[in-house]
């Protein structure tokens, strides 16, 4: 008989949710094993009974993510990931690809984020000072940098699979998109404090260059969140790309159940 699973919880943060037919659920099936052996990756049917979805505005004033409440909803083995207890690596590897997808996209030169400051750059020539060039040059040569990288680990995944420079790419993307929105907020002064529009909307892509600059500023706060924090990226970044000594971690080889939550 095929085996079903019975799955109640509750998930911030998922996003557009309120759009997908499929969600990743990554469940915890043997408390006893320690925290990262004892989960299984499934495949979520979003529009199964006891799905619901509830959208949450963040500080830009868009809903992009939702609260997902999960109340006995019924998972079949055959949406099983992976086996059973694999579900960190396959997760590992769903977080590789997506950080390719949110640092390593393709985008042409002088697009995207740096695209729409260097513009604002250009349309206020009265607000330029050897500062802020100074400031505005290097971040572009970073962010060139990353594009060309990004190239290059694009080509590698079409290959296989992203290892841990995936890390990297988005590192540096969320910290360029935050340096690059600050400095445009900064040479806008007080017209930078004017906000667009506050209408809260529930989104299905991102808006990064038509909206105003204090716009770009708030959402790229979220960049380097989303996908894993930059201080977890920095993490990943010194134990397996630069292969530095690992953090000390007390807790790897106790069961999940015993750990003090
Ligand atoms: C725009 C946006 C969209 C998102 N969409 C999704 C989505 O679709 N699906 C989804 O699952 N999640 C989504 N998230 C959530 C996001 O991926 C997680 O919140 C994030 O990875 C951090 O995990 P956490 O909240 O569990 O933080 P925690 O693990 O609780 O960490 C809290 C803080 O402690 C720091 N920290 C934790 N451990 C360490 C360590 N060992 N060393 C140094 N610092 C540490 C972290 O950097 C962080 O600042 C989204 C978030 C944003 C902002």
């Amino acid at each position: 008989m095929a085996r079903t699973g019975i799955v109640n919880g509750q998930k911030v943060w998922t996003s557009v949710a309120h759009l997908a037919q499929l969600a990743i659920l990554v469940a915890r099936t043997d408390p006893s094993r320690p925290k990262h052996a004892g989960l299984t990756y499934f495949i979520c049917d979003m529009s199964a009974p006891g799905v619901e979805v509830r959208p949450l505005r963040q500080i830009t004033g868009q809903a992009e993510f939702n609260e997902v409440f999960l109340t006995d909803v019924r998972i079949p083995d055959a949406q099983r990931l992976g086996d059973e207890g694999q579900g960190w690596r396959v997760a590992t590897t769903t977080l590789n690809n997506e950080r390719v997808s949110i640092g390593g996209r393709a985008v042409p030169r002088d697009s995207g984020i740096l695209g729409a400051v260097a513009r604002t750059w250009r349309e206020n020539p009265a607000k330029h000072t050897p500062e802020l060039h100074d400031r505005l040059l290097r971040l572009w040569v970073e962010a060139e940098a990353g594009r060309l990288a990004a190239m290059k680990l694009r080509q590698r995944v079409a290959g296989g699979q992203p290892g841990p420079e995936s890390s990297a790419l988005k590192l540096s993307y969320a910290r360029g998109n935050q340096q690059l929105t600050g400095l445009e907020l900064e040479l806008l002064g007080e017209d930078g404090l004017r906000y667009d529009d506050w209408t809260m909307t529930q989104l299905d892509r991102l808006d990064f260059t038509t909206r105003s600059a204090g716009y770009r500023f708030l959402r790229a706060k979220g960049n380097s969140i989303e996908g894993g924090t930059s201080e977890i990226l920095r993490n990943i970044v010194a134990e397996r790309v630069l292969g530095l000594p690992v953090e000390p971690r007390a807790d790897k080889d106790i069961a999940w159940k015993d750990l003090s939550r």
